[in-house]
């Protein structure tokens, strides 16, 4: 079975005056044409009870480029301009099946600049990049390597708040194939004084530079503190070396947990994991400071994407499932359990490390629903009866 996974991968590059002055035109057209097709479509329903669609809202784009005062919008490329009348078809049909907001028009200071470019609008040629409207190809930064022979469908152009370009390449991986099918399965658990713990035993722990990147990051963070009433120069230099910091960290473990989840998502075929919220995590203070809400969220989102590219199934354990307290062997629950205690017996004999025993009561519950819940679309009731689970769906890959 061969499987079409499309990845994204973002490269910073650095413009030509001229190149900048027609990617800021395009982004100013995009968002102009977005707008009036909002408008339009929003009119026409208030009116009229009109559903105005994609083909209509293209056919009044041509009609705005014949007239005088819009005639600007045929000096950049008309594929950004469409695709900005999909994207705004998109955010109507998630409208119209509730699951978002009425689509919101675009601001000139607060909205993404951003512009899409389908393959007839840009030429990839021996690793160059040139974009519609433009002579010479984007001085792109390649941080990494595209996959070998990959070709580009979509080139997205933007610039952040502080400036900063991007380009954003989609690209089918060849790379991504389906993995032979093992027996495996572990239970996995966010523990106190590990990142993770296994329903092997085995712990892993927090990458070693964690506790000083977080000691360097405390540091900065006095220091701009001390700086609040200093100068602006000082204070704005103090701050740059806390995002500069921040950074350090966050692509650190973003490093650090793509390694251990495509190893886990390697070696196992079911990967149970505790559903936690944010609210729970932070309120029952479970969790070491070093797995924050950021990490595990990531953690659990590169586990369940890596899950769908490689046939494997994720499932997560309803977040009141008492995983500490019960017995992993004969299935008592105990009344309590305090944080502190770390190792326990229980009346059967049985002798615990409180998270591989965790580890080891979701691979349990899993596994269960695993077995009773194939081809059943998955519950969301919570229950605090420990019976309920929830089974995760396989999450669709973002462009
Ligand atoms: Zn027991």
């Amino acid at each position: 079975m061969t499987i079409h996974v499309k990845r994204a991968y973002r490269y910073r590059f650095y413009p030509t005056d001229v190149q900048a002055a027609e990617l800021s035109r395009t982004f100013g057209c995009v968002r102009k044409v977005y707008n009036m097709a909002l408008a339009a479509r929003t009119e026409a329903w208030a009116l009229r009870q009109e559903r105005i669609n994609y083909n209509t809202t293209s056919a009044m784009l041509t009609a705005w480029k014949k007239t005088e005062e819009l005639a600007f919008l045929n000096d950049v490329s008309s594929v950004p301009l469409q695709q900005a009348l999909r994207h705004l078809q998109t955010a109507f049909t998630a409208f119209f099946a509730k699951q978002s907001k009425y689509p919101r028009f675009k601001s000139r200071k607060k909205s993404r600049k951003s512009a899409e470019y389908t393959s007839s609008a840009f030429r990839f040629r021996d690793g160059k990049l040139t974009l519609a409207k433009m002579d010479q190809p984007l001085d792109i930064v390649w941080s990494r390597p595209l996959p070998e022979g990959a070709l580009p469908s979509t080139v997205t152009v933007s610039q952040d708040a502080a400036g900063r370009w991007f380009v954003s390449l989609l690209v089918e991986d060849p790379t991504v194939q389906p993995l032979p099918a093992t027996g495996s399965a572990v239970g996995i658990d966010a523990g106190l004084g590990h990142l993770l713990t296994l329903s092997t035993g085995e712990k892993i722990a927090n990458p070693g530079h964690e506790r000083r990147d977080r000691a360097r990051l405390a540091r900065a963070q006095r220091n701009l503190a001390r700086k609040a009433r200093g100068d602006g120069a000082n204070r704005a230099k103090a701050r740059r070396k806390v995002a500069k910091v921040y950074a350090r960290i966050t692509d650190r473990r973003r490093d650090h947990l793509h390694k251990l989840t495509t190893r886990l998502v390697r070696e196992n075929q079911t990967l149970v994991i505790e559903d936690l919220t944010v609210r729970n995590m932070l309120s029952n203070g479970k969790l070491s400071r070093a797995i924050s809400d950021a990490a595990w969220s990531q953690f659990r989102s590169m586990l369940e994407y890596k899950a769908a590219w490689y046939g494997r199934e994720v499932i997560a354990v309803d977040r009141w499932f008492p995983s500490s307290k019960l017995c992993s062997v004969c299935g008592t629950l105990r009344g309590k359990l305090p944080l502190g205690v770390r190792t326990w017996t229980c009346d059967c004999g049985a002798t615990h490390d409180r998270d591989v025993n965790a580890a080891k009561n979701l691979l349990a519950a899993g596994l269960a629903v695993s077995a009773c819940g194939a081809g059943v679309r998955p519950q969301r009731e919570s229950s605090r009866t420990g019976q309920s689970v929830t089974k995760q769906e396989v999450p669709r890959r973002e462009p």
